[in-house]
């Protein structure tokens, strides 16, 4: 039974495995590990896996560490480790992939990442770009902690850093097309 259970385990992830590969176009067995994608990565020092080290996770396997990991959902897409990678790894791709598997899977390291995540896109849309106060409003109300951060709202305000109304940007429709490309190429935005 135990041995049953163990294979069964290992087909899924198996298929788990083949089936990130697909969606994100990286194969896994092309990284061997050098581990320069981790010497770059300017969030690394908080993930608790390196990118290297995530990759290795699924090339043995480990989905749920993979979809587990606080690595996936901290990298800021910004490019440095695939310019670095001598075999020309996506890394961003993948860890594009690995969240969206674990929003299905229901494996957020937050639970109201998902609604943050909807409301920061909805204000870039709707004003060209993010509305920090209006998001932080809505955001609190909608996650039922109206009062989060409120302390904070004062020296921000005075400062300049956050204003009651949207800064439109020049050519806002321009993003709204944007929105609707990639809708109409079946993104989740
Ligand atoms: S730089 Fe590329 S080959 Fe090297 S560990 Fe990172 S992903 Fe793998
Ligand atoms: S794309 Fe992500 S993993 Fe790659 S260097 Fe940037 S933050 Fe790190």
């Amino acid at each position: 039974m135990e041995q049953y259970e163990l294979s069964s385990a290992l087909a899924g992830s198996k298929q788990f495995v083949q089936h990130v590969q697909r969606s994100s176009g990286v194969h896994l067995s092309e990284c061997y590990q050098c581990g320069k994608c981790s010497a770059g990565c300017p969030v690394a020092f908080a993930m608790d896996y390196t990118p290297r080290q995530i990759i290795r996770l699924l090339q043995l396997g480990l989905k749920d560490e993979a979809l587990r990991s606080r690595t996936i959902w901290l990298c800021a897409h910004c490019q440095t480790c695939y310019t670095r990678c001598p075999r020309e790894v996506e890394l961003p791709r993948l860890m594009e992939t690995l969240q969206g598997e674990a929003r299905k899977a229901g494996k957020l390291p937050e639970k109201n990442l998902n609604l943050f995540n909807e409301l920061f896109l909805k204000s870039v849309e709707k004003n060209g770009r993010v509305h920090e106060m209006g998001l932080m409003i809505l955001f609190n109300l909608q996650s039922g902690q109206p009062l989060k951060d409120a302390a904070l709202a004062p020296k921000l305000f005075f400062d300049g850093k956050i204003h009651p109304s949207p800064h439109k940007i020049k050519d806002g429709g321009a993003v709204k097309r944007i929105f609707e490309k990639v809708r109409a190429h079946g993104g989740e935005v």
